[in-house]
């Protein structure tokens, strides 16, 4: 990790404020590595150094999982030069622990995006192996047939020749702007657009509703998020 003030690591894990724990240092109760901190931006660095106050030591908490609502118009990465990232919607107290994304929803989609900073799930996830689920709900320009529904579950061919794998389409309504959830077995890139580009229809509204077991909670206002339960992390994969 990199390095951090400890006043900052030890507001961030609930131990006081910044102004409490500078009382603290003052106090003298906290000691990095044996030693006793006077001054409250000392660095540390939560992978290597041992924090105590009060005698005891703390707890790091090594990953964290969150759950967002992606608003339209942020990329889902780390980093982008020209445009709004997820990150930029993360307070400061999330973000020492690094998370990305795991696996990507293009600028304008919405819904459901998981970020930790648990490579390992997020390897274990993205696996094309492993075929976890994504439901999302799209509004298509065009009306959507049990037609389009067979070819799905057949698999189409993408605009690169690539032939996908079987699909669940369910319409929920059927007219010149049609509504519909669409499950898929793996991720292309921009695949449900380009699902719906073969069958000659267009994707006007895309938002993904769940990641494996793991559904979106909908009292999630865009834009805002949350941290995952231990249950909830168990379902994603
Ligand atoms: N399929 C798409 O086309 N876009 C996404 O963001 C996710 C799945």
């Amino acid at each position: 990790a990199k390095k951090q003030r400890v006043d900052k690591v030890l507001s961030n894990l609930g131990y006081g404020s910044r102004t409490e724990i500078k009382k603290f240092c003052k106090q003298g109760i906290i000691q990095v590595n044996g030693k006793t901190v006077s001054n409250p931006g000392q660095q540390v660095d939560t992978d290597i150094d041992e924090i105590v106050i009060n005698g005891e030591k703390i707890n790091y908490r090594e990953f964290i999982y969150i759950m967002m609502n992606k608003p339209d118009g942020y990329i889902s990465a780390t980093f982008d030069k020209h445009d709004p990232i997820v990150l930029d919607l993360i307070d400061d107290e999330y973000l020492v622990f690094e998370p990305f994304p795991v696996g990507r929803l293009d600028k304008d989609t919405e819904g459901l995006l998981v970020l930790t900073n648990d490579g390992q799930l997020a390897h274990r996830v993205l696996s094309p192996k492993k075929h976890v689920p994504k439901k999302y709900y799209a509004k298509i320009d065009g009306r959507v047939t049990e037609e389009d529904i067979e070819a799905f579950k057949e698999g189409v061919v993408l605009d690169d020749g690539y032939k996908t794998m079987p699909a669940e389409l369910e319409i929920l309504k059927s007219d010149d702007k049609s509504e519909i959830e669409l499950v898929i077995h793996e991720g292309k890139f921009h695949q449900v657009k380009r699902m719906f580009e073969s069958v000659g229809k267009k994707v006007t509204y895309l938002k993904r509703l769940s990641m494996g077991g793991l559904i979106l909670d909908e009292s999630l206002e865009i834009g805002e998020y949350r941290e995952l339960s231990d249950e909830e992390v168990a379902l994603i994969e």
